[in-house]
């Protein structure tokens, strides 16, 4: 029997990093938002959920300030004041003893314009993140939460969704948003198709005390298996991405705590002093997703239920954020001219502008994985060429960091710390 029927101008499907920032970023444009996640809530929250933690641009942390969640991050955010990428050696296929040459570097002081001041970027480890999206959304009168259910049945008038939750409790609202990661079943029913390939990667988590002060920098080697990125978490501490086969990432997950520390002191060197590793490892496979489309009728998607990238750059997270803003800015808009925010035209113009930069970005990590993810001499030797012009010219290296930022085209209001 049905419970209770409750109407709301946009339901998220799914309360992961992206669905939570979406629902935070449309009520501040003064729409009624429902949030529904299978999984418990506070489930999510604990530190075994989800090992990773995420590299932020500036732009995107902005907007996350604007929404009151940077507040809550507090201690748990530190800034990436440098990035120094390096290569890896070619003789035993290892990069012993951490930083070698280096082939790029970017700094904070370098940014000027919409960037000047900030950081590169700041690190959060994401049950942080969750936290304070979470925390964010419980204080706020338009969101509403649903965990521990999921939608039985729904079907669209022409103007509503008719849902009804696996809870018993009926929602009628005339956009649906499909936030459920890379096994969207909202997209999978509107058989919206999507290209996609993995790339025989995985990446190992883990979270590495250290006995000196990683002072911001950011560190990127480029091993044949993949890269191995060392990012600065708050405190004596980096959160490790270390690129292997899937067979060799998922004996690195369980392995014995000595077999992995002598591995890791291989690779990554003694630059930061004694290594700890600390807590749990994990293991995910790392694969790329595109949709061809990115709305339906009275449906639209955002975050990895319409992209799915290596996180060679980072960039995964940070690309469902730029879709949260753009959605507010966008649907905010829509209200404003007196439409239904499930105007065909408004949701157009959604994909319109998140097409571009999200399939630019899938290409340029696609590309960056391939030419950096093998040891094959002429191309080790033309990756060192492109990557010595790119740091030789200041004004690309500029470029690439304020694009690394977030802070380069029309940026959407949230972005500029404005609300939509
Ligand atoms: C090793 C690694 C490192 C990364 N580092 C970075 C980084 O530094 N910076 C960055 O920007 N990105 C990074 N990323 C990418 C980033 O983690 C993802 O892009 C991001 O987590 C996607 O969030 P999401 O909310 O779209 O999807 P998900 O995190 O997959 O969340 C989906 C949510 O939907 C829920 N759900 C599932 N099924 C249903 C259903 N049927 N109904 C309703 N809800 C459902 C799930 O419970 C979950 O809460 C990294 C990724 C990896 C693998």
């Amino acid at each position: 029997m049905v419970k209770k029927i409750s109407k709301f101008d946009v339901l998220i499907n799914g309360g992961g990093l992206v669905g939570l920032t979406t629902a935070l970023a449309l009520q501040s444009g003064g729409l009624q938002v429902a949030v529904i996640d299978p999984l418990p809530f506070e489930t999510q929250l604990t530190p075994e959920f989800d090992g990773r933690s995420s590299a932020i641009s500036f732009a995107n942390m902005r907007m996350l300030e604007a929404l009151g969640v940077k507040a809550r991050l507090q201690k748990n955010i530190n800034p990436i004041n440098e990035i120094l990428v390096s290569d890896g050696r070619a003789d035993d296929g290892l990069r012993a003893g951490g930083p070698g040459p280096m082939l790029l570097h970017f700094d904070r002081d370098e940014l000027d314009g919409v960037g000047a001041g900030e950081p590169l970027g700041w690190m959060v480890e994401n049950r942080y993140m969750r936290l304070a999206l979470l925390a964010e959304c419980r204080d706020q009168q338009g969101i509403t939460l649903f965990d521990k259910t999921t939608i039985s049945d729904y079907q669209f008038d022409g103007q509503n969704w008719q849902i009804i939750l696996k809870n018993q409790r009926q929602i009628v609202t005339p956009l649906l948003v499909g936030a459920e990661g890379r096994n969207s079943p909202l997209r999978e029913s509107a058989a919206i198709r999507t290209h996609k390939w993995g790339y025989n990667q995985w990446g190992v988590v883990a979270t590495i005390e250290h006995e000196k002060p990683h002072e911001g920098i950011a560190h990127e080697y480029f091993l044949p298996t993949g890269p191995f990125a060392i990012l600065p978490l708050s405190g004596n501490r980096s959160s490790l991405v270390w690129t292997e086969k899937p067979d060799s990432a998922q004996f690195l997950q369980s392995c014995d705590p000595v077999f992995f520390q002598a591995e890791l002191e291989r690779r990554f060197g003694s630059f930061l002093g004694k290594l700890t590793p600390s807590g749990p490892r994990w293991a995910y496979p790392l694969t790329l997703m595109l949709v061809e489309k990115y709305t339906a009728e009275g449906l639209v998607l955002v975050g990895d239920a319409a992209h799915g990238m290596h996180p060679i750059a980072g960039q995964g997270f940070n690309a469902g954020i730029r879709d949260a803003a753009v959605l507010a800015d966008v649907l905010s808009q829509t209200l404003r001219n007196g439409l239904s925010v499930n105007d065909t035209t408004a949701l157009k113009s959604y994909e319109q502008r998140r097409r571009f930069d999200n399939t630019s970005l899938l290409a340029a990590t696609d590309i960056f994985v391939r030419v950096f993810s093998n040891d094959i001499a002429p191309i080790r030797h033309l990756r060192g060429l492109g990557m010595g012009v790119v740091d030789a010219i200041g004004p690309l290296r500029k470029f690439f960091a304020k694009e690394a930022g977030g802070g380069i085209g029309p940026l959407p209001n949230l972005l500029r710390g404005e609300l939509p």
